[in-house]
């Protein structure tokens, strides 16, 4: 593959011109009428945000893709996978309600809301995975195994483990079963800087597994006999004293999610968005977000995901850093790579030359301004 072309728009609006219409148009200049779409039940796979969280893409502009799912006669509905972690959306019946309290309501997606692994995390398929070096097979929940079309609407921001959260990370990691999770998951065996932390205890109220315990010195202990590498620790200690394991294993988990998404992909129609919009440095799954690391950017599109990823990473390293943020706490210098630099335990490049290698689509890409 040579390169593909990944389409954006930025975010100015006119009188007739409105951010929901030029999410449309970008949409339709990026080919998306060309779907094949006829009968076939699409799965738009979103992440609602954890409750707490603010800067999950705003469900309106699901409205805007699942009319054109209707256009051209699909079945649309919103979906998206339980968790590992404590939080609201690990199990079906309160993801839906978390879901419905962020304004992901059928009144304003046009759509319905399946959690695709079921009440608890266990309904799922095993799907193969061609040419995969880590699994022959991928967990997949099952209403996105068995979709028959997939669009993918993506909150581009940072991740503590992958570095970034784009396409490959909302399908790859947001399909995978419980079971599945645990699987991208176990290689992460995060660390506690005992010189940093200063026991202040929010790891161990925030681990759904018990794992983190006080010592005698209040300092957090983390048992990996019970650690399933969610990373939850790492995203809410503000000392810096809770670490991801060193790159290796954010390249493993990365290349696992490139895997994944290519169980989930080979064979289906498919599109994806990327909403590069309150870049904030962590995941969606955790209840706060910190302040965005750049100014919000625009809307990306492409059907190849692996290219979109790296269109979307390069305008955010391209674009001026703000103050004020997580880079300024880590003292960025103002130019260079910005997800690296706020979680230098990461490795995102892996993730994006395993799926270029499994041929899920090429880092080299034509942006075209719509
Ligand atoms: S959140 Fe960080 S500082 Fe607080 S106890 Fe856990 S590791 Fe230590
Ligand atoms: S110790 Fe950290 S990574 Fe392990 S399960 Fe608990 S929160 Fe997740």
């Amino acid at each position: 593959m040579s390169e593909s072309t990944v389409f954006w728009s930025d975010l100015r609006t006119t009188p007739t011109m409105t951010i929901l219409q030029k999410l449309e148009r970008l949409m339709r200049a990026a080919g998306f009428a060309s779907l094949d779409l006829a009968d076939k039940y699409t799965a738009l796979k979103i992440h609602v945000g954890e409750p707490g969280n603010m800067a999950y893409i705003r469900p309106p502009y699901v409205s805007v893709v699942s009319r054109l799912v209707r256009e051209l006669r699909g079945k649309p509905f919103l979906t998206d996978a339980n968790t590992l972690y404590s939080g609201r959306r690990h199990n079906a019946y309160d993801h839906l309600r978390a879901g419905y309290e962020n304004g992901f309501s059928r009144d304003a997606t046009g759509c319905d809301f399946i959690i695709a692994d079921g009440l608890k995390g266990n309904d799922f398929v095993n799907m193969p995975v061609v040419g995969g070096k880590h699994c022959s097979v991928a967990m997949i929940g099952s209403a996105v195994a068995e979709a028959d079309a997939i669009v993918t609407l993506n909150h581009f921001k940072g991740h503590e483990l992958t570095g970034f959260g784009g396409a490959l990370k909302n399908l790859g990691m947001g399909c995978a079963s419980r079971a599945g999770k645990q699987f991208l998951h176990e290689v992460s065996h995060p660390n506690i800087l005992r010189e940093k932390c200063t026991g202040c205890g929010v790891c161990v109220k925030n681990c759904a597994h018990g794992a983190i315990t006080l010592d005698s010195q209040r300092r957090a202990v983390i048992d990996h006999s019970k650690c399933v590498g969610c990373c939850q620790c790492v995203a809410v200690c503000q000392f810096g004293a809770a670490r991801a394991s060193e790159g290796s294993a954010s390249r493993v988990c990365s290349e696992r999610i490139a895997e994944y998404t290519e169980a989930i992909l080979h064979g289906k129609p498919a599109f994806h968005i990327s909403f590069v919009m309150n870049v904030s440095p962590n995941c969606d799954c955790w209840a706060n977000n910190d302040a965005p690391l750049v100014a919000d950017i625009g809307f990306f599109a492409s059907t190849d995901p692996v290219a979109l990823d790296q269109a979307c990473v390069d305008a955010v390293n391209a674009a001026p850093p703000i103050n004020g943020t997580a880079l300024t706490d880590k003292q960025y210098s103002g130019t260079g790579e910005k997800f690296g630099h706020v979680h230098p335990d990461t490795d995102w490049s892996a993730g994006l030359d395993h799926a270029a290698g499994l041929g899920l689509g090429t880092r080299a890409y034509r942006l075209t301004k719509v």
